[in-house]
Order: C-alpha cells, then sequence, then structure tokens
C-alpha cells in the first residue's frame, strides 16, 4: 500500500498535480480588472500579473470587460462580494469608479490603479504605471526625427491625434508630446492645416481604431486634396493601423505620395510588422512584464504589512489626493532599434515578427 502512495505521489508531481496549487491560495485572492481584450497589451498585462502573482502565492481573479464600462463596474463589485483581498484595477472610464471603491474601503479591500489613473476618488492606495508624459515626449521626438529624415527641412504638415478623453493618461500623452511640438508650432516648423488641435477635438473616443480612421478620411479630404500630410502624431498602435489605412487609400506610400510619419505606442505585433514593412515609423515599447512585476511588489507589501516602493510622489493627482506611484520607462522603438528592445529583451520572438 505505501508503493502505491508513493508511486501515486510521485504520478502527481510528475504531472505537476501537487507542486504549485497547494502554495497558491496562500497568501489570499487578487482581482484583477482589465480593460479589453481588443488590444493584445491587456493580454500580456493579463498574463504576465496571473503568472507572477500566482508564482507569489496569491490567487487571481481576471477578467476583461471588453471596454463596457458597466460590465466593468459589475465585475468590481463582484470581486468585492467575493471578498479578495486587493482590487487591480485598469479602468475603462477613469472617473466611474468611485461608488464600487467606496463598497471596496467599507471592506477593507486594497486598491491599486494599474496603468492607468482612477479618478475622482479616495480610496486608490497605490499607482502603477509608465512615465506617460515621457511616452508622448518619446512619440513627438521620433515624430520630429523621422519628418527631417524623410523630408529634409520644414516646414512640415502635420495632423495630431489624442487617445480616449476618459483615460487620464490620454492627457499625459499629449501634453509629453505638445511640448516637442507646440515650440515647432510657434516658429512655423510644424503646421497644423487643419487647425485641429486640444484633447477636447483630438481625442478618440476608447482608443478605437475605426474612430481615427475615419477621422483621417475627413482630415485628408478637408485639408489635404491640393497638399500632401507629412506627420501624424498617433497616441496609440491601434489608431496608428487605422490612419495607416486612411492614408494608403487615398495613395499615401505609393507613386511621388511619400508615407507620412506615424508614431504609435504598445510595440503590438501587426505594428512591429507594419514598421519592417516601412508604413508605420516607430512606437513605444512599454514592458508589460516589468508593471507586472511592480504591481505584484505592491500588492505584496501592502498585504504582508511592508512599505510598496514608489519613485513618485507628485505626478498623480487624481481630483482628490496625490497617488504615491511607482513610473517605469518607456522606449522609444523603431526601425533601427526593434531587434535589440524587443527580441532581445524575450518579449517577442522572431517567429512571431516574421
Ligand atoms: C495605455 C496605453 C494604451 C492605451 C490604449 C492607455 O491607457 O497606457 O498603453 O495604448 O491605453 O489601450
Amino acid at each position: 500500500m505505501r508503493k502505491l502512495i508513493s508511486v501515486l505521489a510521485s504520478f502527481a508531481l510528475g504531472a505537476g498535480l501537487m507542486a504549485a496549487p497547494a502554495l497558491a491560495q496562500d497568501k489570499g485572492t487578487v482581482g484583477i480588472a482589465m480593460p479589453t481584450k481588443s488590444s493584445a497589451r491587456w493580454i500580456s498585462d493579463g498574463n504576465s500579473m496571473v503568472e507572477q502573482f500566482e508564482k507569489a502565492g496569491y490567487a487571481t481573479d481576471l477578467q476583461y470587460a471588453e471596454d463596457d464600462i458597466p460590465n466593468q463596474l459589475a465585475q468590481i463589485e463582484n470581486m468585492i462580494t467575493k471578498g479578495v483581498n486587493v482590487l487591480v484595477i485598469a479602468a475603462i472610464d477613469g472617473t466611474t469608479l468611485s461608488n464600487a471603491l467606496e463598497n471596496a474601503a467599507a471592506s477593507d479591500i486594497k486598491v491599486i490603479a494599474y496603468d492607468r489613473l482612477i479618478r475622482d476618488s479616495g480610496n486608490v492606495d497605490y499607482y502603477a504605471t509608465f512615465d506617460n508624459f515621457k511616452v508622448g515626449v518619446q512619440q513627438a521626438t521620433s515624430l520630429v526625427n523621422g519628418l527631417k529624415e524623410r523630408f529634409g527641412d520644414g516646414p512640415y504638415n502635420v495632423e495630431l491625434f489624442g487617445g480616449s478623453p476618459d483615460d487620464n493618461n490620454a492627457y499625459f500623452f499629449y501634453n509629453g508630446a505638445m511640448s516637442v511640438l507646440q515650440p515647432l508650432i510657434d516658429d512655423g516648423t510644424v503646421v497644423i492645416q487643419s487647425g485641429q488641435m486640444g484633447m477636447d477635438t483630438v481625442g478618440t473616443l476608447r482608443w478605437d481604431g475605426a474612430v481615427a480612421q475615419s477621422r483621417m478620411d475627413n482630415l485628408l479630404s478637408a485639408h489635404y486634396t491640393d497638399k500632401q500630410v507629412q506627420g501624424v502624431l498617433s497616441p496609440y498602435d491601434g489608431l496608428s493601423i487605422g490612419i495607416l489605412s486612411s492614408l494608403k487609400g487615398v495613395g499615401y506610400g505609393s507613386g511621388d505620395l511619400k508615407m507620412p510619419i506615424v508614431t504609435g505606442q504598445d510595440a503590438e505585433i501587426p505594428s512591429v510588422k507594419s514598421i519592417l514593412a516601412g508604413e508605420q515609423y516607430s512606437t513605444v515599447f512599454k514592458d508589460t512584464r516589468e508593471l507586472a512585476r511592480v504591481t505584484v511588489g505592491m500588492v505584496d507589501a501592502l498585504l504582508q504589512g511592508g512599505e510598496p516602493e514608489i519613485n513618485d510622489t507628485k505626478t498623480y493627482d487624481n481630483g482628490v489626493k496625490v497617488v504615491p506611484s511607482y513610473l517605469l520607462e518607456p522606449v522609444s522603438v523603431d526601425k533601427s532599434n526593434w531587434e535589440d528592445v524587443l527580441i532581445g529583451s524575450g518579449y517577442y520572438t522572431m517567429d512571431q515578427i516574421k
């Protein structure tokens, strides 16, 4: 009998049945609310967190809300009811969670804002993100370098796109970009033929690529029938793909219509391929594995009675409080460094790109 048990035990071990799960539940459960699976980055974020939280001894409840605000609210309420120990939330609309977070606080559930700041609530304990202003600076810097490289000296015709107005990050990206572009607009090097500027005008609700594509169509037909557009500030790869479709639709990238310089963010695979094909000019890589690592560290410190590591206590005022934050470094990626950054770091394999 003893022999049989030991055979069974080694079989179970060999099949990986005994080792992991016993640990997983020990330290509590983390509710992870992600915005959508329609963009690959959030899938990577979710996967990395589940993997790293489980390794650290936590159970996870990971939910995606397909960019539907009531859906995300219901998921969060449900996690609170089920009694998770901590919530990690990448909000769809950063201003809609105040009531839910009051309930969380009443149940003594800590809250971490993940990547996107949660606004208008005192019940946000920490914020893990990237240096979002710097993302915008990198996008605009790459745009300006690309313009010089492809079109020589200015003036350059440029159009601006912003992210979703309900996402606090969108303003940081835009303001970071404008810190580089505004002086060039003022001295005439960059010309916005449409005159469309400011997040209330150039924002793209829910980061929707189709919305960006149709706005680009309109810009081209209203302002570029007798001129060429040479640069487009795009804050996110999913918008860049839509913008590029619109540009290609009217012949940019062929004949004497050079492809404008189009930026992006997230280093999503279709955009990396587009960069290699000479269409999109650049993107910004934000290593979601690192963001997961920082978040797991924060949660572990919070729940085990330590001090979460932070490196910013000034930037992210959510309207009620300045949320203590950890900001990671974004990396600008183009044709010259994509392989080093994306393949070299093991984020992608060569097979995924080529
Ligand atoms: C994230 C970006 C992402 C965008 C659209 C922002 O909040 O910081 O990485 O491109 O949402 O999903």
